[in-house]
């Protein structure tokens, strides 16, 4: 599912975490994140997995 996320940079909208302008894109209503924070490190490894997986052919 893809959640809009807002440039910090430039305050534009877009679906992807890098925007045009060379900015990073963040999700304006984050939600659960000071209950989330402990395991953001465990999140972040697993996605970085994902991705890994993704981008082997
Ligand atoms: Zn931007």
């Amino acid at each position: 599912m893809n959640d809009i996320l807002k440039c910090q940079k430039c305050h534009s909208y877009s679906l992807i975490k890098e925007c045009k302008c060379g900015g990073v894109c963040v999700n304006p209503h984050p939600q659960k994140y000071s209950v989330e924070d402990k395991y953001a490190k465990y999140r972040r490894m697993c996605k970085y997995e994902g991705q890994m997986d993704n981008n082997n052919p």
